[in-house]
């Protein structure tokens, strides 16, 4: 019978680490409460029976080998493992000492849209979690007087907005790949994803993206785990000089997305962490899909299909378009 990917990542994690292979292997285990995943680290064949995989595996665990200087092994789905390429490229992470256990993906799952479909019942329970794309799961819980409930719900119906669009499911340049492949997308279009904008004039525009962000709090999650920000210092945080005020005043919040949003440029995998840490649910995708959406159709790049290629806006060629620039 074909290996569970839970079964099939603690396979290959214990045998690196049996053979001396890699220091650690960076995977997820389950969190403390149903419908959550954390990242762990195994240090040892024996915390490899920690390692899980399951629909909710949605940070980025290249933000966590980012900087490291040990040989480590990552468990990493398609938008992960384009990540630790740009932070090879980057120099965030020597190739040599990385090893990428790819895993084919069928899309993580929201916990807040499966929250909303309970209308805050409290789940105490996930109970199956299909490695098809087309299955369902089933939750179940009690409330304060233990009236209980199960209900099943449809992985279509809650999925995570990015995962409808990803454009690589698969695993790019894994070292080994843990599963059959998938299907590489999931038949939405990423282009689409930046159109709630696009088709309004300038003022209109303005307007939804003053909407957008105005119950940020700056608390930085959506930076903190985000690969593509490692400086050591963010401009946020800079006080000399000072690029960005620290306030909630409008300008302050709009300076921080936006600046961001072209750091990431040509280097956004549209992984969806930001979104999903995200306390306020503020949809930033909106930003960077729009800004990924330019730079696929002006340069026809796609952060991360390999280690070499650098991201368009670190370059410069005598016959770049530069109409943009005007
Ligand atoms: S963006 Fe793609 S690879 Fe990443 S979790 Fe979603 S479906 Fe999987
Ligand atoms: S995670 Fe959300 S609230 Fe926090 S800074 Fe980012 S957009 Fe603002
Ligand atoms: S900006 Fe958001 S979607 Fe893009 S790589 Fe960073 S965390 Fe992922």
């Amino acid at each position: 019978m074909m290996k569970t990917r839970t079964e099939a990542i603690r396979a290959a994690a214990r045998r690196l680490l049996e053979a001396g292979k890699v220091d650690a292997v960076i995977g997820y285990m389950q969190g403390t409460i149903p419908l959550r995943a954390q990242p762990f680290i195994a240090y040892t064949p024996e915390d490899c029976d920690k390692l899980i995989w399951s629909s909710f595996c949605g940070g980025n665990l290249a933000t966590i080998a980012s900087g490291r200087k040990d040989r480590v092994a990552v468990v990493a789905q398609g938008c992960v493992s384009r990540n630790l390429n740009g932070l090879v490229h980057e120099k965030r992470i020597d190739r040599d000492n990385l090893y990428i256990i790819g895993v084919p993906c069928i899309g993580m799952l929201d916990q807040r849209k499966v929250e909303a479909k309970l209308m805050g019942r409290n789940i105490e329970l996930l109970k199956n979690d299909p490695e098809e794309d087309l299955g369902e799961i089933t939750v179940s819980g009690c409330n304060a007087v233990r009236e209980c409930f199960v209900e099943v719900i449809k992985r279509r119906d809650v999925k995570r907005d990015n995962c409808y669009t990803c454009m690589h499911r698969n695993p790019v340049g894994a070292d080994e790949v843990v599963t059959e492949p998938v299907s590489e997308t999931a038949g939405g279009d990423i282009n689409a994803v930046a159109t709630p904008w696009a088709r309004f004039e300038t003022d209109r525009r303005w307007e939804e993206f003053t909407k957008n962000f105005e119950d940020c709090i700056r608390c930085y999650a959506c930076r903190d785990v985000c690969p593509l920000c490692y400086c050591t210092t963010c401009f946020v945080d800079e006080s000399n000089p000072q690029w960005c005020g620290k306030t909630q005043d409008p300008a302050d919040v709009q300076t921080f997305h936006i600046l961001r949003a072209f750091h990431c440029a040509g280097r956004c995998t549209d992984c969806g962490a930001c979104e999903s840490a995200c306390p306020q649910g503020i949809k930033m995708r909106r930003l960077t899909s729009m800004l990924e959406k330019d730079v696929r159709a002006k340069w026809n790049h796609e952060p991360g299909m390999d280690c070499e290629t650098k991201p368009p806006l670190s370059t410069y060629r005598p016959d770049d378009p530069e109409d943009h620039f005007k």
